[in-house]
């Protein structure tokens, strides 16, 4: 089948403000005819739609939204979806490039990369991913709660530091219990955790505590909250998280 020329974007925006967004994906937005993505997104990045066909759809429409914006770049048109964050992480490329393969789609697909929720979150306490680090997703959806829970235990015991994504959502409220329940199996409780909700948007706050007293800020986690759990080498300097890498293994400074 001769391709129509039909070009497809994935893109994320980042954390939420413009300044952290690449300007590749400014630039792929301009390029576009559709774009393709949830209210919220769409709505962090109006400046930018000027004339263009938007077309938008609730959360939890992933597929629909990924079948359309394949469509509309099979017919020869160019598109742009849109995730938050990093596609690539807990975003939209997974599905969409699923679908594209199931249906041997003849288009060019293109994955730009944008700012995740863990360097945005991590940015704002200071260095608690310097090192090795895991990230797990809290969110029981599409992965059973059992993978989870042994991810998140062999994650704790190799002392990786752990960025939480989605640590609540409406309607599992004590995943971020459990989780700390888990991760408190391998790790001392005076481990610095640092949660931060909506990175980089309005109302952002942040708050610097250690694995014993996570809890008592239970109610402040929400889905727009990241976590990060340190590791047994993470510090705190006032409200920021240090984990060395381990130049003091080898220098003196
Ligand atoms: N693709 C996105 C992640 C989507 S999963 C990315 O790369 O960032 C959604 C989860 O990401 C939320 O539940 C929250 O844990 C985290 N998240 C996304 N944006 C955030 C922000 N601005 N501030 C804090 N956490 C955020």
């Amino acid at each position: 089948m001769a391709t129509k020329g039909g070009k497809l974007y994935i893109i994320g925006i980042g954390p939420g403000h413009p300044d952290l967004m690449t300007i590749a994906a400014q630039k792929v937005i301009s390029e576009s005819r559709y774009i393709v993505g949830n209210n919220t997104y769409l709505n962090q990045i109006k400046s930018l739609l000027g004339d263009k066909e938007v077309i938008t759809s609730s959360m939890g429409k992933e597929i629909a939204r990924a079948k359309n914006a394949l469509e509309l770049a099979s017919s020869g048109d160019v598109v742009t979806i849109i995730s938050g964050g990093d596609s690539g992480i807990y975003g939209m490329a997974g599905i969409v490039l699923e679908i594209a393969e199931k249906e041997d789609a003849d288009i060019e697909i293109k994955v730009i990369p944008g700012v995740t929720a863990a360097s945005a979150a991590a940015s704002i306490l200071g260095s608690p991913i310097t090192g090795d680090f895991a990230s797990v997703s809290l969110s029981d959806l599409l992965t059973p709660w059992e993978d989870i829970e042994k991810r998140l235990l062999s994650a704790a015991a190799a002392d990786f530091v752990i960025v939480l994504y989605n640590p609540k959502s409406r309607n599992r409220n004590t995943n971020f219990k459990r989780c700390v329940e888990l991760v408190r199996k391998h790790r001392s409780g005076s481990v610095p955790v640092g949660l931060v909700k909506d990175a980089f948007r309005e109302g952002m706050s942040t708050v610097t505590t250690t694995l014993e007293d996570a809890l008592n800020f239970d109610d402040f986690v929400d889905m727009h909250t990241t976590v990060i759990i340190g590791n047994s080498e993470s510090r705190t300097w006032g409200n920021t998280i240090i984990t060395p890498r381990g130049y003091h293994r080898k220098y003196d400074y």
